[in-house]
């Protein structure tokens, strides 16, 4: 189902908006159920924003702290140390109608599957920093000048009185370090440096945290990439000369190279170097027809109107999509969308 294009949200939380949320939490029974939910196929500002947030929700003796994402329970092995995941639950288990909901990195609705239930039912904090925010759910903390959602949710625990320490901070900071590409990417401000700092200054040992998230893969992928890599494909004549560089893998990839879906996350980061191309897109199957798009521009193309246009969401520079078809077929949807002005 194709999403309406929302209304842009201009700027971060108000006032108000802190202080709600802040007083919805803070007027929970120590043993009320609280539900933390993040966007399926979590990434690492998803679980690491979640897991660090409940963790602070325990901090401040709340008993009754689950988390959970939509879809097949499985943490990707880069984050399967995370600390915080004792807090997690397949999502069969999450309670059906928890005092409150907290709401992590997810653009819309959609993105929750069989979760978004739990707000019809129950009061809701939604955190994220995706401009295409739909403003779903009650209190909202969305800051699309915020490099992570895991800046909205320090800047949270800071207000309910939650000191970092280095279990919170390892969360954040994953979360921080996934969604800014390890620091590079245009959101990355002095004000994001001085985050990392502080979570850093807790005793975190960031060379050890990247090894583990950005830089440690199975054989079977590295074979895998090689393929995907070898079939890539430039479009110099895409997005108005502005070039598209695309490729695709697809479910049986991965079962010949034994690998889980997970280890395609990087793909784009592989592909988006091609110096011809300002938009790189990658095509990843998840159903017989059904394919997990990501789409990245160096600056030249808003891609997230791109995803928008294809019923998903994102960011300028970063944005997804589900696609149908074939991988051709998807493809050529994005090009005829690049082409339109
Ligand atoms: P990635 O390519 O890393 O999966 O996602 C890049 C960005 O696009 C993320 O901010 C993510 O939230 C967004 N995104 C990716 N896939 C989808 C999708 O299917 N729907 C929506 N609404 N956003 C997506
Ligand atoms: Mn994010």
């Amino acid at each position: 189902m194709l999403e309406s294009p929302p209304e842009p949200v201009l700027a971060g939380p108000t006032e108000r908006e802190w202080s709600a949320a802040v007083a919805a939490v803070l007027a929970q029974p120590r043993d009320a159920a609280l539900l933390l939910i993040c966007h399926v196929n979590p990434d690492g500002d998803a679980l690491g924003s979640m897991l660090g947030f409940g963790q602070g929700l325990c901090r401040l003796g709340f008993t009754r702290v689950v988390c959970t994402f939509p879809g097949p329970p499985e943490v990707p092995e880069p984050f399967a140390a995370l600390p915080g995941l004792e807090l997690l639950v397949p999502e069969a288990q999450a309670p059906a109608e928890p005092a409150l909901v907290l709401c992590f990195d997810a653009a819309s609705e959609s993105r929750l599957g069989g979760l978004r239930d739990r707000l019809d039912r129950s009061p809701s904090i939604v955190l994220d920093h995706h401009a295409s925010n739909t403003r779903f759910g009650g209190v909202h903390l969305v800051d699309p000048t915020a490099a992570a959602t895991s800046v909205v949710a320090e800047h949270l625990l800071a207000r309910l009185g939650v000191p970092l320490d280095r279990d919170i901070a390892e969360c954040l900071y994953v979360a921080l370090a996934t969604d800014t590409g390890s620091f590079k990417f245009d959101m990355t401000t002095p004000a994001v440096h001085e985050l990392a700092a502080r979570l850093l200054a807790t005793g975190l040992a960031p060379a050890e945290i990247a090894r583990r998230v950005f830089d440690t893969r199975p054989f079977g992928a590295v074979r895998l990439y090689g393929e995907a890599l070898g079939r890539a494909q430039l479009d110099p004549t895409a997005a108005g000369g502005l070039g598209l560089v695309w490729t695709y893998a697809t479910q049986a990839d991965l079962a010949r190279h034994g690998q889980r879906p997970y280890v395609l996350e990087g793909l784009i980061d592989a592909i988006r170097p091609a110096a011809e191309a300002d938009v790189s897109c990658v095509i990843k199957q998840t159903g017989p027809a059904e394919w997990a798009v990501s789409l990245r521009s160096k600056g030249g193309v808003d891609v997230s109107r791109v995803a928008v246009a294809l019923g998903g969401g994102g960011h300028r520079l970063a944005a997804g999509f589900t696609g149908r078809g074939t991988a051709d077929e998807v493809a050529a949807a994005v090009r005829a969308q690049l082409a339109t002005p």
